[in-house]
């Protein structure tokens, strides 16, 4: 099966230099005549999580990638959003919560020959590599800027009971425990002792009247 063979040699060799696959872009239809754009609209599927240690955007989650690839004289600009969801775990309550992530991207690509690239560190601006665009890293550096170090479920998570460990937003507002410090014990019997209905200014404010 000559055809057969043809194809399956064929892919090998596409998915070993990824062009125009996951977050790999070929560049070669938008040309280098600076001022031509390209919409470019793509969902990928991660291969690899790609996050902080508590959260992350999990391997084979669907990341949307919308974005305009502009050449300019030294390279390839890119811009736009990419946007997916986070897996993570509350360093309060430590329940696993989703939450969606979108980052805005803003990044130069140089040309292997251009000014640009002579000047600068391939670690300062990115390259152009086979006329190709790899957003990988460039995803992975917002990402770790743009996700906090201690995330959240939500922002006013009431977290954990300090005394017996329970969530306290299953736990209801009105979870407590008895104070067993002695310094507090006088105050907790004198709450007990007088009923809601009343406090003693009320009392005084009608004498007055
Ligand atoms: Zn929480
Ligand atoms: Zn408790």
């Amino acid at each position: 099966m000559p055809a057969g063979s043809g194809s399956a040699s064929r892919s090998n060799a596409a998915s070993r230099r990824m062009p125009d696959a996951f977050f790999v872009l070929d560049t070669r239809s938008l040309g280098r005549r600076p001022g031509t754009m390209r919409e470019l609209r793509r969902t990928v599927t991660t291969k690899d999580r790609i996050g902080l240690d508590l959260i992350a955007i999990p391997a084979g989650s669907e990341v949307e990638l919308d974005l305009m690839l502009q050449a300019v004289s030294e390279g390839v600009l890119v811009t736009g959003t990419v946007s997916g969801e986070t897996a993570g775990e509350c360093t309060r309550c430590l329940e696993p919560f989703t939450a969606e992530i979108e980052l805005n991207l803003t990044e130069l690509f140089a040309y292997p020959d251009s000014a640009t690239e002579q000047t600068t560190e391939d670690d300062e601006v990115h390259r152009l590599v086979d006329d190709t665009i790899d957003l990988e890293p460039v995803i992975i550096d917002a990402i770790g800027l743009e996700l906090p170090l201690q995330p959240l479920c939500s922002p006013d998570c009431p977290g954990l009971c300090s005394e017996c460990g329970v969530r306290m937003a299953i736990a209801g507002s009105d979870h407590g425990h008895e104070i067993l410090d002695p310094r507090w014990a006088g105050l907790a019997k004198f709450a007990t002792e007088s009923p809601g209905s009343g406090s003693p200014d009320s009392g005084a404010a009608d004498k007055d009247d």
